[in-house]
């Protein structure tokens, strides 16, 4: 068994990643006799919420708003995820016990880590056997339905976390800046599962996007809706040669949609999926230096010298299929 942390947000340090497949967003996965496979969940999701009320936020409130981030992810259409409360326990996070737990902790050590969550995989698999998701009250929080400053909206931050929980990596749909005060500020996001939360207050992460609808879809929807919709895959080069950790971008040009994906083999190879058929913008650029580590960890060596580029030409999706393979070349910074 396997055991990881899949960190998140305000500044989430923590990396997930073990190894990938080479195909869309990043979902997480894990090393298997018989390769890479993607970490997914085959039967129901019960899970239980510790019997903890924190400032601003009960533990019946904390079970209500699971309930609603479920049926989110639950809502994209073709993913039939089968979840349940199970009850209120005096388990805690954070502890394999074979029971998935969601509650409050007081971590301030973790001082930029808003929530995270835990993982126990089963290695032949990749099937996923416990996650646990905490959210750390070293911050404030609230359910407030406009939102309350100076707190973080629980919705927001759990759907987040839940996206871990069903399987999904981070996605590198956003922009940020350094804050003089430390840690790093949304500017602009495009995926709930960006690994930086937007600021106290905000509760825009309550709606799914595009590239996290393509990410679940991508792990759990049935085959009559992928049957639907189409992918691009490519490679992405630098003077010929293939590298690890590009980020590549389709823009719908209709409907402004964003989805993004990675390289994720020495070979410069990328898929995107579950993508409406239509005409694409498609984009490689690198990952952000000081984010690095939210999408792969340390080990893993990921080219950054390079410029952003547009492939020469528009990209069009067919329902059900992919087009042309696409090479983008890019050059060093
Ligand atoms: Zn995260």
């Amino acid at each position: 068994m396997n055991r990881r942390l899949a960190g998140a947000l305000l500044l989430c340090g923590l990396s997930v990643t073990a190894v990938t497949t080479p195909q869309a967003y990043l979902k997480l996965g894990v090393l298997t006799p018989n390769g890479v496979v993607g970490i997914r969940w085959t039967r129901l999701i019960q899970y239980f919420v510790t019997n903890r009320d924190v400032n601003g936020v009960t533990a019946p409130q904390l079970q209500a708003t699971m309930a609603r981030v479920f049926g989110t992810w639950g809502s994209v259409p073709g993913v039939a995820l089968t979840h349940g409360f199970t009850g209120f326990t005096v388990s805690e996070p954070f502890v394999a016990d074979g029971i998935n737990v969601v509650g409050f902790r007081a971590r301030p050590d973790l001082e930029r880590t808003l929530a995270a969550a835990t993982f126990e995989i089963d290695n032949r698999t990749g099937q996923i056997i416990e996650s646990d998701i905490f959210f750390n009250t070293a911050f404030l929080w609230s359910i407030s339905a406009a939102g309350q400053s100076p707190r973080y909206d629980l919705e927001s931050v759990g759907l987040h976390e839940v996206g871990h929980l069903l399987g999904l990596g981070h996605s590198g749909l956003g922009e940020t800046e350094v804050r003089p005060e430390g840690g790093r500020r949304v500017l602009a996001k495009r995926a709930v599962m960006f690994p930086i939360a937007y600021p106290a207050g905000n509760i825009e992460d309550r709606t799914l996007e595009a590239d996290d609808r393509a990410g679940i879809g991508d792990i759990y929807a049935s085959g009559a809706v992928s049957a639907g919709l189409g992918s691009i895959g490519g490679r992405v080069t630098l003077n010929g040669t293939g590298f690890f950790g590009a980020h590549v971008t389709a823009l719908n040009t209709r409907t402004g949609e964003l989805v993004g994906g990675f390289t994720l083999n020495n070979n410069g190879d990328f898929a995107i999926g579950h993508l409406a058929p239509g005409v694409y913008v498609v984009r490689a650029e690198p990952l952000d230096d000081a984010d690095v580590t939210s999408y792969f960890d340390e080990k893993t060596t990921v080219n950054i010298n390079f410029k952003p580029a547009y492939y020469s030409s528009l990209v069009a999706v067919p329902r059900g299929g992919s087009g042309p393979r696409i090479e983008i070349k890019v050059v060093s910074k």
